[in-house]
């Protein structure tokens, strides 16, 4: 089934833009309805030539346990129609199996090329990678494969050393830069150190993966604006699921992430599976449409966002996607109170006093749960009760605060058996 693309549907109207999602939905639910087996019983009774896209609820979610559990059954294709695969850590111990056919890569390579080109990369850019494109990771892949497609140069320099991506970016000049916000700050400061004005040099995008740039209204957080001064860039916010490749990506704007209208169909729904009206908090679902290899439908991500609006002063007329405020499994309820690590971080982010940092969740019975938070301070144990103050003024609870050494929390921060710093540990039982 090869990939149909409406590259200008987001700047249509809003009914243009629903015929379309419409009959592509009509479209996905043929394909799943005709070759997967997890689905095929679920659908039965429905009047997919008739289905209506308001009644897009009507149609079962499908969570993280359910595809861990059931993974296998969601392969819609043949083995020998798969071109790649991908693992992600699944609920059942054993890591869950993506396939993709070529159908689904490209798409894969037409959504991200939909994110970069909404942020301003053309064809003349040239993009240096530092995230990773082997170890079975698919979104290295996709911001690949994005740009090449949009016709820019792309590097792929992975998870290296910020002396060897200083030497990269002096001999290439690179336009525009992917990667994780907390590893671009610290390259951006050791550069910096070097006696390099980087804001005068090449970059002048960054597409930042992995964590969010925004608070609930939408502001940047401390990192975000260090970010943007001292590489003199600008930065878009990018979010995606393996399980969907769906991009969400901000334009220049910077107003919440957008996404290609004929390729997914969001929600966001509450703790009862409701939808919830533009601007609540939830769980981010989405429809991921013309998907292949193993095609899903109103697929819970486990990510908490919030829908920030419906059109935008670039033109589109598509839902602007928050950032990402936590993960569901990850809420914590202490003392009454529901906390998401993410909240704690950007409190912790805008603290200068802070200059690194990690959290831990515990419970020591079945009743409460328990925060610690590690940090290291900039003038040690003497900043300690301001910290707590602020944490308190801003969470609503007191958490414990433990203040450590720098190159102790660094130890655990950046793990190397990681992809991304680890921020937060959960002991919970
Ligand atoms: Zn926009």
């Amino acid at each position: 089934m090869s990939i149909l693309k409406y590259p200008d549907l987001a700047f249509e109207s809003t009914e243009v833009i629903y015929k379309t999602q419409e009959d592509l939905l009509r479209r996905h639910l043929r394909h799943i309805s005709d070759n997967s087996p997890y689905y095929r019983d679920k659908l039965q009774g429905i009047d997919i030539d008739n289905f209506k896209l308001d009644c897009l609820t009507d149609l079962p979610l499908t969570d993280k346990s359910e595809f861990s559990e059931y993974n296998d059954q969601f392969q819609a294709v043949s083995d020998r129609a798969v071109a790649d695969m991908a693992f992600s850590s699944g609920t059942t111990g054993h890591p869950t199996k993506f396939v993709y056919t070529m159908n689904d890569l490209d798409r894969l390579a037409y959504n991200e090329a939909q994110a970069f080109r909404g942020c301003g990369v053309t064809d003349e850019d040239l993009v240096l990678l530092s995230c990773t494109m082997d170890r079975c990771f698919i979104a290295g892949l996709a911001y690949y494969s994005g740009p090449r497609s949009l016709g820019a140069a792309v590097i792929r320099n992975g998870h290296s050393t910020v002396a060897n991506y200083l030497e990269v970016i002096m001999r290439t000049s690179p336009t525009v830069m992917v990667g994780v916000p907390s590893f671009l700050l610290r390259l951006g400061q050791y550069i910096t150190s070097q006696g390099i004005d980087l804001a005068s040099h090449s970059i002048k995008r960054m597409v930042c993966i992995g964590e969010p740039l925004r608070d609930r209204e939408l502001r940047f957080l401390k990192s975000c604006q260090e970010l943007e001064s001292i590489w003199g860039a600008k930065v878009f916010s990018t979010y995606a699921a393996t399980e969907t490749i769906t991009a969400f990506c901000e334009c220049e704007h910077q107003m919440g992430g957008h996404f290609s209208p004929d390729l997914g169909i969001l929600e966001i729904v509450d703790d009862n599976d409701q939808n919830v009206p533009d601007g609540e908090i939830g769980e981010v679902v989405v429809t991921p449409l013309q998907m292949e290899g193993m095609p899903m439908i109103r697929y819970k991500t486990g990510d908490i966002s919030f829908i920030a609006g419906t059109s935008c002063s670039c033109g589109k007329n598509t839902a602007r996607l928050g950032p990402i405020i936590g993960r569901r499994k990850q809420m914590m309820k202490i003392r009454g109170t529901s906390i998401y690590p993410q909240g704690v971080q950007a409190v912790l982010n805008e603290l200068p006093q802070v200059k690194e940092y990690y959290l831990k969740a515990s419970n020591n019975d079945s009743f409460s749960e328990h925060l610690t938070i590690y940090v290291a301070l900039a003038e040690g144990q003497s900043q300690a009760d301001y910290v707590l103050q602020k944490l308190q003024a801003r969470l609503r609870v007191k958490p414990e605060l433990v203040v450590a050494p720098i190159e102790e929390i660094r130890k655990v921060v950046y793990n190397p058996e990681f992809r991304k710093p680890v921020r937060f540990i959960d002991e919970r039982k």
